[in-house]
């Protein structure tokens, strides 16, 4: 029998251990996957403390829904290695040895969420690497193929990337088409997510976005990437450079970090009417003045990764060549903790992929 073997979390707040087991049989409309490429992210650190941090040393506990030893890993490609009896015999011996990006927001199929398309919002989801074991492994278990995404010509690193990092920039920005339409957007932020965001709002909107971020490099970084400005959230003088440069601010801002600094620059930047699209989960309160919102017409709008409608929009915009792949180091499996290890010391640019 083929063996599964994963790096795993056996305790919260400890390193991931090597554990073999069997390989599942797929059954019902269930695939296993022969996972090639996994990358690591930001919310892997977050599952492996089992919790979020909230600003102000307050915390929100997520270690209920999962039972340990529990595989992280979200950012998966492989190829497909089996399939359930109860999958299309058609469509199975399509997919059949095919490579695959896969997508990990699975929800339960059955709730108003899921039936609205939106299985990433699932209450009772089975979210690959969050509560449901994910691709820190030789094999993952899929639900359904039609969570199986085409990504050739692209590299499989670069294809896992997209389902989490890339998705999460893509949902937020799709939120902002309309306020983009008005004037360029603001981006604030240039992590992995926010420099993938920069060239997702190079294509989807008709002008460059402005970036903001207190390091410099990540500011030149974005403006040769094509960033029509770029300004330093730390400089007191900025906020109000950038509203005259604009001529009253901006209509659309994305806060790709999700502390209190970057959300009040991001909201304070905001012309009449303007919205932000908040993805970051660094932590921190946003204390504003009710009167605020009316006087200003202003949204802020949360968003969580992406449906699968959507991540299948982004490779397509992936596959014809109007995203550049952000840079990736490879790394072998058995190098997950360090690899984890490296993204919580702030030692990695782009992203680490773990090569089963
Ligand atoms: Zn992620
Ligand atoms: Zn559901």
């Amino acid at each position: 029998m083929t063996k599964l073997r994963r790096f795993s979390l056996t305790a919260y707040q400890a390193p991931l251990c090597e554990t073999i087991v069997d390989c599942p049989e797929p059954t019902g409309s269930e695939v296993l996957v022969r996972v090639e490429r996994c990358g690591v992210c930001h919310s892997d650190l977050h599952m492996q403390d089992g919790f979020f941090a909230l600003g102000e040393g307050k915390t929100l506990d997520v270690r209920e829904g999962r039972t340990l030893p529990f595989t992280l890993g979200h950012e998966i490609a492989g190829v497909v290695e089996r399939i359930g009896p109860g999958a299309d015999a058609k469509i199975g011996a399509q997919i059949l040895g095919k490579k695959v990006a896969v997508y990990p927001w699975i929800g339960c199929g059955a709730c108003a969420a899921c039936k609205a398309g939106e299985e990433n919002l699932c209450n009772n989801n089975r979210h690959l690497g969050i509560s449901a074991d994910g691709g820190f492994a030789s094999h993952v278990l899929v639900p359904h193929p039609r969570y199986l995404i085409d990504y050739a010509p692209l590299s499989p690193s670069f294809a896992g990337a997209l389902m989490c990092s890339g998705l999460t920039a893509y949902s937020a920005l799709k939120r902002l088409t309309a306020h983009a339409a008005r004037g360029p957007a603001l981006l604030v932020g240039l992590g992995g997510v926010g420099m993938m965001g920069l060239g997702i709002a190079r294509a989807l909107f008709p002008q460059p976005p402005i970036v903001a971020d207190i390091d410099a490099a990540k500011r030149e970084a974005a403006l040769k990437a094509g960033a029509a400005a770029a300004f330093d959230p730390a400089d007191r003088e900025a906020r109000r450079a950038l509203i005259k440069s604009t001529g009253g601010g901006v209509f659309a801002a994305c806060d790709f970090v999700g502390s209190e600094k970057s959300l009040a620059f991001a909201a304070g930047a905001l012309a009449k009417g303007g919205k932000v699209a908040v993805t970051g989960l660094l932590g921190g309160n946003f204390p504003l003045p009710a009167t605020m919102f009316v006087l200003k017409a202003m949204t802020v709008e949360g968003t969580l990764t992406g449906t699968l409608e959507e991540a299948n929009e982004l490779m397509a915009l992936a596959r014809a060549g109007k995203l550049k792949p952000l840079p990736i180091e490879e790394r072998p499996l058995s190098q997950a903790q360090s690899a984890l290890d490296d993204l919580r010391g702030g030692r990695v640019v782009g992203r680490v992929v773990l090569v089963a």
